[in-house]
């Protein structure tokens, strides 16, 4: 525990006195600490594809300057470079975005059946590249829950695009949304989305520490894959924003499953 200390001067009955207070900011200490690695991750993020960009800069004007192939190359690296960065700030917007509104539940009425129908038909054509096969699996009537449309949207496209990245080529993602039922996690009803795939799994010491921001199980692969190690922290402050529950299943060698509980009430 961490004490602050405030020694002020008061006026007392029998003359002048000093007034001690004493304060807990373990807490504030604590999301300060948070803060300060937070701007340090994100420069450091940063500053990878700048100095990729900058590196590739110097050499287009030199070396490469007369070689048609080198260059083409080069700009290619450049411009996956600027995307990884353009996809950072709009993950760190996002961020930035649903944690400022935590406090507030969104109340739309949202068709939870519908959008994951948009999402895995917008995300098909990235899997076939993969020759990952998506499925959708919805109950009747379609499952409307109180949300923010957006926010939702980006829940399942995080998760299932997850699930096609580390899923594993030829591999199939299955989504599943169930019925309003009663939730023991939620203390009443609500519905379930999970997200399945049938990768390599993840090791159950990683598990707790997935949804940290930046927190990857493997650098290389992740920016490899343009992911910004932000996508999961955006999914559990969007689902605490909903009230609901993430819950992570997976077992090294036997793939993974991806658990939101909404609630419907
Ligand atoms: P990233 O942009 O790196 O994908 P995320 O926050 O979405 O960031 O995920 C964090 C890390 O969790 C990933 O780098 C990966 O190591 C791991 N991960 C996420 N989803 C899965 C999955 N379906 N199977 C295995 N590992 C996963």
């Amino acid at each position: 525990t961490t004490w602050q200390v405030t020694i002020g001067a008061v006026a007392l009955d029998t003359g002048p006195g000093v007034a001690l207070s004493f304060e807990d900011i373990t807490e504030v200490e604590a999301a300060d600490a948070m803060r300060r690695d937070f701007v340090t991750n994100v420069s450091h993020e940063l500053r990878t594809p700048i100095t990729a960009l900058s590196g590739f800069i110097e050499t287009l004007r030199g070396a490469a300057r007369d070689d048609a192939a080198a260059r083409e190359r080069f700009l290619a690296i450049m411009a996956r470079e600027a995307a990884r960065m353009s996809q950072l700030v709009a993950d760190l917007l996002s961020l930035a975005r649903v944690e400022q509104g935590e406090r507030h539940r969104p109340t739309a009425a949202v068709d939870l059946s519908a959008l994951a129908a948009q999402v895995i038909a917008l995300l098909d054509p990235i899997a076939a590249r993969d020759r990952v096969t998506l499925s959708l699996t919805a109950p009747e009537p379609p499952v409307i829950v109180p949300g923010d449309e957006e926010q939702l949207r980006q829940v399942i496209t995080n998760l299932v695009g997850n699930a096609i990245k580390y899923g594993g080529a030829g591999r199939a993602v299955e989504v599943t949304l169930g019925a309003p039922e009663p939730q023991p996690e939620l203390r009443g009803p609500g519905v379930r989305l999970v997200v399945r795939d049938q990768g390599e799994g993840i090791a159950a010491h990683h598990l707790p520490r997935l949804t940290e921001r930046f927190y990857r199980i493997d650098q290389h692969r992740s920016r490899d894959m343009g992911g910004t190690g932000l996508g999961l922290a955006i999914v559990k402050h969007i689902v605490n924003r909903h009230r609901g529950r993430l819950r992570i299943e997976s077992r090294e060698g036997q793939g993974s499953r991806f658990i939101v509980i909404l609630p419907v009430g």
